[in-house]
This record gives structure tokens, C-alpha cells and sequence, in this order.
């Protein structure tokens, strides 16, 4: 589903990934953790190609992200092609950044409408069906300020789904809540893991929700240091990075 190979980025003269090879199967869930600065978003961005990697390939379904011009430089493939791509992948922020003249109902129904071309009522419908499926069909009217930071996070998880992408990339969503919103963030996460067909990249500082809905854990810093299923990474680390790492969450 998603094959990273040889993966490089930098910024400028900063090396932030680099020897990123990663596959991640149909349906997998991939918890991501790792130090403040260690790349995680970065790794995510790039799959959404919002962030263009400095050397390697990325994969989703089987089509390249970039191709490679004669001279080495690495481009987005063409739109034809990156549309049907990026139609595979969605990607869920720290920051909701939901549209705030828009009632939530409308916010969901955007893209479908505007991206897809689907006719109004049937995206009504089918925003209004997400809303409800993540506990906001009572909301539909009110307008992002209206909503707690929890609500707000829920909707832009709702917006990312009804465009039904195969894969999640979700970056810290709940890092920009309050403590007691992050519980009704993370159920709804796990709902949409517990379903189980859609492959999702899970970017964490939660250790104890990975453990509990990834199938594997992996821990970076620049570059894969460690990586197994849950009861490995967090029960017996191997890598003394690792172990210092999570000795912070004990
Ligand atoms: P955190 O857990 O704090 O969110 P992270 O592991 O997600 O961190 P990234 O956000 O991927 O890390 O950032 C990795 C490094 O790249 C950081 O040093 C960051 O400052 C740098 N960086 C990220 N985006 C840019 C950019 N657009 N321009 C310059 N440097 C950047």
C-alpha cells in the first residue's frame, strides 16, 4: 500500500530523515513515535506530498509520488496521475485548521463537493453521516467557535474521511488539546482502527493508545531506530535510544 525506499530529507543545510525504507500493508496501523524534532511530521507530510523528499521514492498503491527529470531533480508526478494518488491519502493536523466562516456541516461537505464533484444533497448526507459517526450529529449547524478543541478535531477527522482515502496519516492530533479532550479524540481514532481497512500511519506522543491500536511501533530519530509490534517495542526495547526514550514515559 505505502513502500518508502531510500528516503533522504533535508532543510536546507539540516539533514532531518534519512535511510527511510518503509512498508506499510492494506489496513496496517503504524504508530510513529520519536523525539521532539526527530522527523515524524515530516515522514507524514511527505506521503500527503506536502513536503518533497531530497532523495528516494514513495509509493502509495503501487504509484509513484515523484518521478526523477534526466538531471536528478526529483518532481511530483503529473496531476492526472498525483490526483488519483492523492485521493488515496488523507491527513489529519495538530492544528484542526477547519474553515471558521463555515458551519461544520459545510466544512465536511467541501471537499466532496469542490474535489469530487458530488452532488450536494448526497455530500450533505454523507457529511452528516460522518458528523454523526464521530458524536457531532447534534452539531451540524454550529460553526467551528462554537465547538470545545475536541469537537473542532472531530469534525477535521470527519472532513479527512468522507473523502475516503485508503490511507490516514494522523500528526498529533490530539497535542493541541486540552488534557481532558484528548479521551474522545483518541475513541474515535480507535473506532476508525477497529474497523480495520483503513492503513493508518499514527504520529503519537500517546504511548499507552499505540500499544493498544497499533500493529506495530516504530521509533525514530532521523532515521528507523527500532520497530516491532507494540508488546515488543514498549515490553523488551532493544536499542539503548529506545529504552532512553520511553524510560521519559514511565
Ligand atoms: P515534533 O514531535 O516536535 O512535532 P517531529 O518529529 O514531528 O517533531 P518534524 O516536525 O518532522 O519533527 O521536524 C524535524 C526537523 O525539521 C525539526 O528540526 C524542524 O525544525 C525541521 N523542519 C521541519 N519543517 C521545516 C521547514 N519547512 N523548514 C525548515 N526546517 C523544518
Amino acid at each position: 500500500m505505502v513502500r518508502y525506499r531510500g528516503i533522504a530529507k533535508s532543510f536546507g543545510s539540516l539533514q532531518v530523515l534519512n535511510e527511510i525504507d518503509l512498508d506499510i500493508a492494506p489496513g496496517e496501523k503504524v504508530a510513529v513515535i520519536g523525539p521532539s524534532g526527530s522527523g515524524k511530521t515530516t515522514l507524514g507530510r511527505m506521503l500527503v506530498t506536502l513536503e518533497k523528499p531530497t532523495a528516494g521514492t514513495i509509493e502509495v498503491n503501487g504509484e509513484q509520488l515523484w518521478h526523477k527529470t534526466v538531471n536528478g531533480q526529483l518532481v511530483l508526478a503529473d496531476d492526472k496521475h498525483l490526483h488519483k494518488v492523492r485521493g488515496h491519502v488523507g491527513m489529519v493536523f495538530q492544528q484542526f485548521n477547519l474553515f471558521p466562516h463555515m458551519s461544520i456541516l459545510k466544512n465536511v461537505m467541501e471537499a466532496p463537493v469542490h474535489v469530487l464533484g458530488i452532488a450536494k444533497q448526497e455530500a450533505k448526507e454523507q457529511a452528516a453521516a460522518m458528523l454523526d459517526k464521530v458524536g457531532l450529529g447534534q452539531k451540524l449547524d454550529n460553526y467551528p467557535r462554537q465547538l470545545s478543541g475536541g469537537q473542532q478535531q472531530r469534525v477535521a477527522i470527519a472532513r479527512a474521511l468522507v473523502m475516503r482515502p485508503k490511507v490516514m496519516v494522523f500528526d498529533e492530533v490530539t497535542s493541541a488539546l486540552d488534557p481532558e479532550m484528548v479521551g474522545e479524540v483518541l475513541a474515535v481514532l480507535k473506532e476508525i482502527a477497529e474497523e480495520g481497512n483503513m492503513t493508518m500511519l499514527l504520529i503519537t506522543h500517546e504511548m499507552a493508545f499505540a500499544s493498544e491500536v497499533a500493529d506495530r511501533v516504530i521509533f525514530m530519530d532521523g532515521k528507523i531506530i527500532e520497530q516491532g509490534p507494540p508488546e515488543q517495542l514498549f515490553g523488551n526495547p532493544q536499542n539503548p535510544r529506545t529504552i532512553t526514550f520511553l524510560s521519559r514515559f514511565r
